[in-house]
């Protein structure tokens, strides 16, 4: 990890302006939120410049207006809501540069929070136009980006604002980039990766960049199928991707080859129809899966083994379901392995970290999010950092 600047290395910040990047695309129904983590994620950063004694203006998208505005659109749908997770008064200024942002950022006094409009109702956002971006900066002192979710896009306010400002890496964003770094950047090793889902195609890369960089890795969910596959176990009518078993060929021969231990489940959980408790349900050897059956969970066998496997770990990187878990009693195997992972981090033997919609949904489910040592909300840019890949927004802090 880069070294980037925090809230700590901030001078006397008295009624300066700090234009602040957060995420607060928040899902809404009928006029009011339905879910606040994201609001509630940037609230200390947020709380802390105000404190400080900054004018702190939000930054933020909403939706995908793509570069036009929409009245449904508008950020002033959540300004209410942000005030009442902060328990202060929002300012909505209904631009982001020019003489009324200017002007509306002038009456702000040391310590007030300013709500600037969707920043993607104007196509400089998305397309990072260096010029758009300077009409931001000209109204601000500092830059701070608290918004990891959307790290992965070069766009002006996730990364062309941290040029032209001195820039400076928010709580939310400070705390992502530490557990990141634990878990996959700078590990105690030895290192175990959980990878489920659905498909190996919408994490190749990641697959691909684990190998390299952990010592166990262990493949569940749908994609376990195709790996199965590939080493010639029939696997009936589960979800399979047969197009790609080179390519997982070709990643447990990257695994073998760079000492990382590939674990498939060796007992799996069987239905010939996907529902709610199948009659037609039973747990099998992997080479007992009939034609008309398919594999929708990990078997129990398979799940204390990877739970030794565990033990012997000092740091956990999850994203993926290890079966079905929406639908019972499929969840079996991905709420036996969390709640193993939390006990083992609870005694303090794992450092633990997941992310992913999917994963997050299952660990709550297991009611073990808590537990976990960080759980990333960030979907995109959390896949992205496991792919391996440099996000353009945080290397622009890390200048
Ligand atoms: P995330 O959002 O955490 O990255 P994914 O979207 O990759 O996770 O995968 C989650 C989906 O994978 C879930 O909807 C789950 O039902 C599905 N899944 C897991 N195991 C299987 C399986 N054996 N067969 C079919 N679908 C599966
Ligand atoms: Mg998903």
């Amino acid at each position: 990890m880069g070294k980037f600047k925090t809230l700590d290395d901030l001078g006397d910040v008295t009624g300066k302006v700090a234009l602040l990047r957060v995420d607060l695309n928040l899902p809404m129904a009928d006029g009011r939120a339905t879910d606040l983590t994201r609001a509630l994620a940037v609230k200390p950063t947020i709380l802390e410049l105000a404190e400080k004694g900054a004018k702190v203006v939000l930054l933020a998208h909403f939706g995908r207006p793509k570069g036009e505005r929409h009245s449904t659109l508008s950020l002033s749908l959540v300004q209410g809501e942000i005030e009442r997770v902060l328990s202060k008064e929002v300012m909505f200024i209904p631009e982001v540069q020019g003489p009324v942002a200017k002007q509306a950022i002038g009456i702000l006094r040391a310590g007030d929070i300013g709500l600037m409009e969707n920043t993607r109702f104007w196509p400089g956002e998305e397309g990072n136009n260096p010029e758009f971006a300077k009409g931001i900066a000209a109204n601000g002192d500092f830059y701070v980006n608290d918004a990891f979710s959307a790290a992965h896009r070069a766009h002006a306010t996730t990364e062309g604002l941290a040029h032209l400002l001195p820039a400076y890496a928010g709580r939310a964003m400070q705390k992502e980039l530490e557990a990141l770094d634990a878990a996959l950047g700078n590990p105690e090793m030895p290192v175990a990766a959980v990878v489920g889902g659905a498909k190996v195609s919408t994490k190749l890369v990641v697959l691909e960049n684990l190998v390299g960089k952990v010592q166990h890795l262990i493949i569940g969910g749908g994609m376990a199928n195709t790996f199965l596959a590939a080493k010639g176990v029939d696997v009936g009518k589960s979800l399979c991707e047969h197009d790609l078993t080179d390519k997982a060929i070709a990643i447990m021969e990257a695994a073998d080859a760079s000492g990382c231990t590939v674990h498939l489940p060796y007992d799996v959980v069987v239905a010939k129809e996907f529902a709610a408790n199948p009659p037609s349900m039973r747990v099998c050897n992997v080479h007992e899966v009939a034609a008309d059956e398919m594999i929708l969970d990990v078997g129990p066998l398979a799940v204390e083994a990877l739970g030794d496997v565990l033990k012997t770990c000092r740091t956990l990187v999850w994203n993926g379901p290890m079966g079905a878990f929406e639908t019972a009693p499929f969840d079996a195997a991905t709420v036996a392995l969390a709640r193993m992972a939390a006990a083992l981090t609870a005694e303090g033997s794992l450092k633990s970290v997941a992310g992913g919609g999917d994963t997050v949904a299952a660990l709550n489910h297991a009611g073990v999010a808590e537990d976990f040592s960080y759980v990333s909300t960030a979907g995109g840019a959390f896949l992205e950092w496991m792919e391996g890949k440099t996000l353009p927004g945080v290397a622009a802090l890390e200048r």
